[in-house]
């Protein structure tokens, strides 16, 4: 990809300079309007919402359309780019729903009323969704507009998809994106959803991992008992599941279900070098949250065994009496709800019956066992050869004065692995979000350097995909 021409780039860059507040302005705009998904007191703000979205799109010169879900709508908007141009196509996807504010009264500004104030870095936006993700997807609309405006045109073939429900799991995406495959049909999306190194340090995140999500129920005697009339002789469901649970980690952390580490790939050494450099205080983030020993596999730096490396937990677990006192009897019944978050390659369902395999093998006869799965998600693995994530890379560069990481990422963002199998094609994750941006949190806020340099970004990597 040749890119645009240094001056015009530079004539595009100015503006995003000089249009700042006005920029901000509309984010504010945007922000106003408390556009909360999960809520159905807010269903006409969700559709105010995708209406300025749609009006703000058209004033770029897209064609959009509201298509209704059995939810919230999306908002979809098309450009063709240059008449004859060769640039890559852009899918870029956006949400415009937020979470709920509440609780309200530990917030310093109604959350809805956004306010730019002095932060230690600076101006920072505060208001519920200045980051996640209207102030992240305003940055690529406030680059499309400095392109209209000084750059002659937008550069590249253009869609732009902003999502109402993704804070409430995406439940109509997939119904989506399939009915609207040949439409949405592009070489890559562009998602700004994720965060920098450090205010300083921009980041790529190139990994996500994928997600399986179990159920296990144990039947034991066919009432609970009198523990010291039976105790003794009758097996106890719970006392057997915390066995078998018990057993999913080795000593050193590893995972025991059959086949678990097939198909994990270790890192590279390249990629764990990049990591070390980064210098990823475990101690201190632990501390954070009142910890002190690191779990997972021993005998691994802590950022390959969040982002590279897969996990089992239980994260519920239930059976017999809980309440105030004691009453002794051996239950009829124990539960727990197992997930493992996975790498690259690793089959959810393969990993569910792995799991049920397990289980099964230590089950004593006359047990009962039951098992459900639900929100299998592969990992995700972002290939950074790509023209487009060398074009992000250069891009970030450029801004920034020093290289992009490549960072990992231990969450799941279903969206990239929908975008990856309907459409068949690669996300890429540059965002500007930092840590301590209390996304979910009362007083959110957005760095107004990470709004600016990141809407400069985006139209730097504009400039790069032109042909
Ligand atoms: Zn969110």
């Amino acid at each position: 990809m040749p890119g645009a021409d240094q001056q015009t780039v530079e004539r595009v860059l100015t503006r995003v300079d000089t249009d700042l507040d006005h920029a901000r302005e509309r984010l504010f705009e945007l922000l106003r309007i408390p556009s909360i998904s999960t809520e159905p007191d807010h269903k006409a703000d969700m559709l105010r919402a995708a209406e300025w979205l749609q009006a703000q799109l058209r004033e770029l010169g897209l064609t959009v359309s509201i298509i209704p879900t059995p939810g919230h709508p999306v908002v979809l908007g098309h450009h063709p780019g240059p008449a004859g141009g060769k640039a890559p196509k852009v899918l870029f996807y956006g949400h415009y729903d937020v979470q709920p504010a509440d609780p309200l009264e530990l917030w310093n500004s109604p959350p809805f009323e956004p306010q730019l104030v002095d932060g230690p870095r600076g101006k920072r936006i505060v208001a519920r969704g200045a980051v996640d993700a209207k102030g992240q997807s305003m940055m690529f609309i406030e680059a499309l507009r400095a392109w209209k405006t000084a750059g002659g045109g937008i550069p590249a073939p253009v869609i732009v998809l902003m999502e109402g429900e993704e804070e409430v799991g995406s439940p109509n995406l997939e119904p989506f994106l399939k009915a609207h495959r040949a439409e949405l049909a592009a070489d890559f999306a562009l998602i700004s959803d994720t965060n920098m190194w450090d205010i300083d340090t921009p980041a790529l995140s190139t990994r996500l991992r994928g997600m399986c999500n179990c159920e296990v129920r144990l039947k034991g005697p066919r009432m609970d008992l009198h523990s010291g009339l039976f105790g003794g002789s009758a097996l106890n469901p719970v006392n057997v599941l915390a066995k078998i649970l018990g057993e999913l980690h080795d000593k050193d952390g590893r995972i025991q279900v059959p086949g678990f580490y097939d198909d994990v790939r270790a890192v590279t050494p390249e990629q764990a070098r990049e990591w070390e450099a980064l210098g990823f205080d475990e101690a201190a983030f632990l501390k954070g949250v009142g910890l002190t020993t690191p779990g997972g596999e021993k005998g691994l730096p802590g950022l390959q065994r969040i982002w590279a490396r897969p996990t089992a937990d239980i994260n519920g677990i239930w059976g017999g009496y809980s309440g105030p006192g004691s009453k002794t009897i051996i239950p009829s019944e124990a539960g727990a709800k197992v997930s493992f978050r996975l790498v690259p390659d690793q089959n959810p369902h393969a990993i569910f019956e792995g799991f049920q395999a397990f289980v099964r093998e230590r089950l004593p006869a006359g047990m009962e066992v039951t098992f459900q799965g639900f929100g299998m998600a592969m990992g995700i693995e972002i290939d950074t050869n790509t023209p487009w994530a060398k074009a992000a890379k250069d891009a970030l560069q450029q801004e920034y004065g020093r290289p992009a990481v490549m960072i990992g990422s231990g969450g799941t963002i279903p969206v990239v692995e929908q975008i990856k199998r309907v459409l068949g094609i690669d996300s890429l994750m540059m965002g500007f979000g930092l840590e301590d941006d209390q996304i979910h949190s009362p007083n959110e806020k957005y760095e107004l350097t990470c709004f600016h340099k990141g809407t400069r970004s985006h139209a730097l990597l504009l400039g790069k995909l032109a042909g």
